[in-house]
């Protein structure tokens, strides 16, 4: 449920404030963090951003992402930890290890799954994203936006909505992509830098991927690997491979799509989607993993074929359920 009156009193009474959000961040985690910073900022509060892992390329230049330090540089405590973006603690990865320091805890998220472990949750899992949830939760404290935030919850907004075309946009958002342009969002320059300019490692990386496409599930499962010596002679980063499965997807026939990639520490990352009515979270949960209905993720140890076969076989299971799908695309 959302409770932005619930995270405004935390926030009202505390001095200082930790932000974290999950591992291996994309937009909507960043975003929302660094958006939550600037207007704890503004009323004076004391706001350091934490995260795992290290802030993907092409979001560096949103405001205050070099002040985002790793939680080993963490003093002792603050007056309260606020997780964002983040379905569940474990997915917070070394930044969980904060929160248990702090003795008031809260935290805005829009995934379905997320079982409420803070003292204070403002969650709501028909949210597009944990971007809408921070501009509700400015109005909430009686912060005015301004340009630099509206930054920073494009990026959240837009990254989780899939650029404004995913089956979670709603008219919420385009309430709030109203509310950011009067802000004087450079809309055109942003769109460009986040959604379709491509280093090169990135677009090696992609040829790789689609080199190593296969499909399982009578054809309707589109499946890509990406290994660590893909990786590797792509000069790619982990984070380059974010959007790849969505080509997979993207392919006539394909119901649902799988990226796998080898972490570099012994496990696999795997990103799940579907077409509507299938759903993939509830196929990564069944692994150990989690997220939304169309789109899921999960890290299992083992082999790149051995676990993406795994995986692959959990999804022909969850599609051969599905008894009402049109023959054909
Ligand atoms: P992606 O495939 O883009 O990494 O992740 C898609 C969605 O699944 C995201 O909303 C993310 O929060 C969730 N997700 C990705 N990996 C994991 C994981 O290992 N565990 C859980 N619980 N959720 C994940
Ligand atoms: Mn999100």
């Amino acid at each position: 449920m959302r409770d932005p009156a619930g995270v405004s009193a935390a926030v009202e009474s505390a001095g200082s404030v930790w932000i974290a959000g999950h591992v291996n961040p994309d937009g909507d985690a960043i975003g929302s963090a660094l958006a939550m910073r600037l207007i704890l900022e503004t009323m004076g509060k004391r706001t350091t951003v934490f995260f795992q892992d290290k802030v993907p390329d092409d979001l560096a230049f949103l405001p205050g992402a070099s002040e985002i330090r790793p939680p080993s540089e963490a003093g002792d405590s603050a007056d309260l930890f606020l997780a964002v973006d983040t379905s569940s603690r474990d997915r917070l990865g070394s930044c969980e290890a904060l929160m248990a320091r702090c003795s008031r805890t809260a935290q805005i998220d829009h995934h379905g799954t997320n079982p409420a472990y803070a003292q204070v949750n403002s969650v709501d899992g028909s949210a597009a994203a944990t971007g809408v949830l921070i501009l509700e939760q400015m109005k909430a404290l009686k912060v005015a936006l301004t340009a630099d935030v509206a930054l920073c919850l494009y990026a959240a907004i837009s990254t989780d909505t899939g650029n404004f075309s995913f089956d979670c946009t709603n008219g919420e958002v385009f309430r709030a992509m109203s509310e950011l342009m009067e802000a004087g969002l450079p809309l055109a320059e942003l769109n460009m830098r986040l959604f379709r300019e491509k280093s090169r490692p990135q677009l090696k990386l992609l040829g790789r991927a689609i080199e190593h496409l296969f499909f399982a599930g009578a054809g309707r499962i589109a499946v890509m690997t990406l290994s660590r010596r893909d990786f590797e002679d792509c000069g790619a980063l982990a984070e380059h491979a974010d959007t790849i499965v969505n080509y997979g997807l993207e392919t006539l026939g394909t119901w649902m799509a799988l990226l796998a990639r080898e972490n570099g520490d012994g496990t696999v990352k795997f990103s799940l989607r579907a077409r509507a009515p299938l759903t993939v979270d509830d196929v990564a949960e069944s692994l150990g993993g989690g997220g939304h209905p169309r789109a899921a993720g999960i890290s299992i140890p083992g082999i790149l074929e051995e676990t993406t076969r795994r995986v692959v076989e959990a999804m022909e299971a969850r599609l051969e359920r599905e008894t009402d799908l049109e023959e054909e695309r």
